[in-house]
């Protein structure tokens, strides 16, 4: 969809002075709002998130998308942080009211319809290694990946929502790799500023200044690309159906990639693990392109999972996926992410953040599934 913007009327003034701040009376009155529509139209594509919309439609009025959501919609900013990925129903009644943009298309434009977030499964970096091996961050920087190719084609170059989901990996349309770090510099790619007034194309790196269009395009391996809109689908609709696995719910979908990853980076030795990799790359016959700065370490966590799952239960990958789920099922210590907020003891104690009983007991039912030798058909009923 194209994405563009007109000017409803030509006042002579500055464009913030557009916002006339009245108080609101009915609820908070510190609270203050806009009073009628903005006089600047700027259409949202339909994959955009919000925050991105945002920042295009203040950079008209010359202010940052904070100082633009308090003073035309009256949205507390303090509240919690990314609030434009799940925005109150009041907020988006309010964004619509001065925006003239329907309700249903703002929401669309957010995750809340999506399922909530699981062990932190939006969190940065994907199912790779930070996620098992680092300290969750003091403070949330929230990074995005971005499709080289997708920008290069938009007229006005914008931010999709699935960019934010730190596991989305690939561009189902161009079927390549998201751009995570800024080629020149290696920074990791941020999403608009949000406090700065200065606009800046989401193409641009934050750090340096530099264009990401210049990154090198990596073609996607085709069982990532499966695994990837199986993941997209069962987080949208709360279930995910992988061939030889049936239907999981969501939550079950993440824990079994926790417990997968989470084993695979805290129980083995560097030596399996380096093993595991060039079974991997000799199973695909591919070149292993791991620390080429070509991807991003979510896409790794993506491919690495789409081999220990595709052809489940007897390909190579899944032999290797069975033996993680049985460490793990004999293992003391629960399998937490690094990035849940939990202190070094929390992290491995058996307490609220453990796997709760239903995902364990979908979890040890695909293991038995998987290890049971297969029911012989011409054994005699006795
Ligand atoms: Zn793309
Ligand atoms: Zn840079």
């Amino acid at each position: 969809m194209s994405v563009g913007s007109y000017q409803r009327r030509n006042d002579v003034m500055l464009p913030s002075d557009a916002l006339e701040i009245r108080r609101f009376k009915d609820t908070d009155p510190r609270r203050p709002i806009a009073e009628a529509l903005l006089p600047f139209y700027v259409e949202p594509a339909a994959d955009e998130a919000l925050v991105s919309w945002l920042g295009r439609l203040a950079s008209r009025f010359g202010l940052s998308p904070h100082q633009f959501a308090w003073q035309a919609f009256g949205v507390d900013n303090r509240g919690p942080a990314q609030w434009w990925l799940r925005p109150s129903p009041l907020s988006l009644k309010r964004i619509s009211e001065v925006t003239g943009v329907p309700v249903d298309h703002l929401d669309r434009m957010t995750l809340n319809t999506w399922s909530p977030s699981y062990r932190g499964d939006e969190a940065d970096g994907g199912f790779w290694e930070i996620r098992y091996r680092n300290p969750p961050p003091q403070r949330w920087t929230r990074y995005v990946a971005v499709c080289t190719a997708c920008l290069r084609e938009d007229v006005i170059p914008y931010l999709r929502l699935a960019w934010f989901i730190g596991w989305v990996a690939v561009c189902p349309r161009h079927e390549v790799a998201l751009v995570s770090r800024c080629p020149s510099c290696n920074s990791k790619l941020r999403s608009a500023t949000y406090g700065s007034a200065s606009p800046r194309p989401p193409h641009q790196c934050a750090t340096c200044g530099s264009s990401v269009l210049t990154a090198k395009m990596c073609h996607a391996h085709a069982s990532v690309m499966k695994l990837h809109a199986a993941l997209l689908r069962g987080k949208r609709l709360g279930a995910t159906d992988l061939a030889g696995l049936g239907r999981l719910s969501w939550p079950d979908t993440v824990a079994l990639a926790d417990v997968l990853m989470g084993t695979f980076w805290t129980a083995l030795h560097t030596r399996e693990r380096r093993d595991v990799f060039q079974r991997m790359v000799r199973n695909r016959r591919t070149e292993d392109e791991r620390g080429s700065g070509a991807y991003g370490g979510q896409y790794h966590g993506l491919d690495l999972l789409a081999w220990l799952l595709e052809g489940w239960p007897w390909s190579a990958g899944p032999q290797v996926a069975i033996s993680l789920l049985f460490r793990w099922s004999r293992a003391s210590r629960s399998r937490n992410p690094g990035s849940l907020p939990l202190t070094r003891s929390e992290r491995w104690a058996v307490g609220p953040h453990r796997l709760d009983a239903k995902s364990q007991s979908c979890l040890r039912t695909l293991l038995n599934r998987a290890i049971l030798p297969p029911p012989n058909d011409t054994e005699p009923v006795p």
